[in-house]
């Protein structure tokens, strides 16, 4: 049997971090087994532009690099893979469905239902649909229409037996089959509904593993009730436990940010994305700049890599020590057996820890790559990048270390390339260390003649030179050192003095310092 999976989302303009784990453990699988991933858009109930509100979700999948064998843009030999272009299946199936006796067409109004329902409340009992206005033949059908009634397709699901489901992460679950309503399938106006167009699609698309979020795990018996009277195989089905708000057990959502924000860690991580895209001058819309959705972390800088081993472990484990993981590894370790029961939180702190050691593990060229983009967009760096961009950057990343976590945090290194006569002192930062010690000026004046005799610029040597100059004025480091920061940098913190001073080079470093000396 050739797996394949797929991962069905409604077009709705982002890219949720639930869903992308879901899809994330679709696509290891389907990699994992040589099989296929495919993407199917659920439209059937949209009103929108489809197209606009699909691309942030494709584009979230090429930003992680979660390619899919057939689907939108791509195509496939099941085309098509939009929900709403398949009515015709549907109604084939529904005919289908109603030749066979496993669904009927049914004329009580909305009002009917409803009495129904509450009189079986009313009375302590299960809510199960009388029947009474179903239709029996076509005649009864044209008496109801004659009447005004407008018909709906029910399925006539059976009142005894159980279902006896074996779920690939739950084991074994049981329904009975009483508890079953006979679920709408087709509305009046002839449009479908969601568990019949996944069973249809399911079936034709050949899926073998449907492996989703477990508020579907309810759905189940309805949909293989179905697929069982189309006479088709129903999928194996894994239901995986979801991803949950951090510190709670609830499910996370998207609509909650502000609930979310009182968590520390959280309000952290938004903090961070809102300082980068600042810098980026990202006019960032309130209601998909949230960390919540995927395109938060392209947008500020993430790795792709460490985003999804994240999300891996976000469910699932290899053993009780295993947390890095390769893309080539984890499609080879992933199992569906290993799927864990219980919701996991969504963890800030653990994401940057994993975002962090990716970023430090990633070989200088392509940490240089990563960076680049953002100080162009920035502003700071034209494109096509002059050719003293990449030595240089490599000096400031090396310098950095693990300063820069996410690739947007290069823009707090700036400085570098904000001109000398431009570069921006503020008066807080400025007024401590130069203009408040008596001293501040003149020590940084003499130490300035001493950087312009220095025969070479290099850190091990602005080291040694910065030594013997407090030695030989008998001050202490802190003396020069704050002062010579400010005036280089206009910031009060930085990395390495010295590095520093190297990469913007001499002529630089003291045309800034004597603008500073005028302060
Ligand atoms: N569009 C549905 C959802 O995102 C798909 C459910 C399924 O996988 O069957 O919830």
């Amino acid at each position: 049997m050739t797996v394949r999976t797929r991962f069905a989302p409604s077009p709705t303009g982002y890219l949720h971090i639930g869903g992308v784990r879901t899809a994330l453990f679709n696509w290891l699988f389907a990699k994992g087994q040589g099989g296929q991933f495919i993407l199917r858009v659920d439209d059937t109930d949209q009103q929108r532009n489809v197209d606009a509100a699909l691309q942030p979700i494709l584009n979230g999948f090429r930003w992680l690099g979660m390619d899919w064998d057939e689907g939108p843009e791509v195509g496939g030999p099941h085309e098509p893979y939009y929900q709403s272009q398949r009515g015709e299946k549907y109604q084939a199936a529904v005919e289908s469905l109603l030749a066979s006796g496993a669904a009927y067409r049914d004329f009580a109004t909305i009002d009917e239902i409803q009495a129904e329902r509450e009189a079986a409340q009313a009375a302590g009992e299960q809510f199960t649909y009388s029947r009474k206005w179903m239709a029996e033949s076509d005649e009864q059908a044209k008496q109801f229409e004659s009447e005004g009634r407008q018909g709906v397709v029910r399925l006539k699901m059976p009142n005894d037996g159980e279902l006896v489901h074996q779920d690939l992460v739950r084991g074994e679950v049981r329904f009975e089959w009483a508890r079953e309503q006979d679920h709408v399938i087709q509305r009046a106006d002839g449009s479908c509904l969601y568990h019949l167009a996944t069973v249809v699609d399911d079936a034709d698309m050949q899926i073998s593993h449907v492996i989703r979020a477990e508020e579907h795990l309810s759905n189940t018996p309805r949909q293989v009730f179905i697929a069982q009277q189309l006479g088709c195989e129903p999928p194996q089905f894994a239901h995986l436990p979801y991803v949950a708000e951090p510190g709670s057990k609830n499910k996370l959502s998207k609509r909650k940010l502000d609930k979310y924000l009182k968590n520390r860690d959280f309000a952290q991580l938004k903090q961070h994305g809102e300082t980068i895209a600042t810098r980026l001058n990202l006019a960032v819309d309130p209601d998909t700049f949230n960390p919540v959705i995927v395109d938060f972390y392209e947008q500020i800088g993430y790795l792709p890599d460490a985003l999804l081993n994240y999300l891996l472990l976000l469910g699932w484990s290899l053993d009780a020590e295993t947390e890095e993981f390769t893309r080539e590894e984890m499609i080879k370790q992933f199992s569906l057996d290993r799927v864990n029961k219980a919701p996991a939180s969504f963890d800030p702190q653990k994401l940057m820890a994993f975002q962090d050691r990716a970023m430090q593990q990633l070989p200088i060229k392509q940490k240089v790559a990563k960076v680049l983009p953002f100080l162009q967009q920035a502003g700071h760096i034209d494109d096509p990048p002059p050719c003293e961009t990449a030595p240089k950057l490599t000096q400031i990343l090396e310098a950095a270390g693990d300063r820069v976590k996410v690739a947007g945090d290069i823009l707090d290194y700036t400085d570098f390339y904000v001109s000398d006569e431009e570069l921006p002192y503020d008066e807080k930062t400025v007024e401590k260390p130069l203009r408040t010690p008596d001293d501040a000026k003149s020590l940084l004046t003499e130490f300035r003649a001493q950087l312009a005799a220095l025969e070479s610029f290099e850190p091990e040597e602005l080291e040694k030179c910065l030594k013997s100059f407090v030695e030989e004025k008998g001050i202490k480091i802190g003396q020069i050192i704050h002062a010579l920061r400010v005036a280089v940098t206009g910031k009060a913190v930085g990395f390495g003095m010295f590095e520093t001073l190297a990469i913007l080079g001499r002529e630089r470093s003291l045309a800034r310092i004597d603008r500073a000396l005028t302060l």
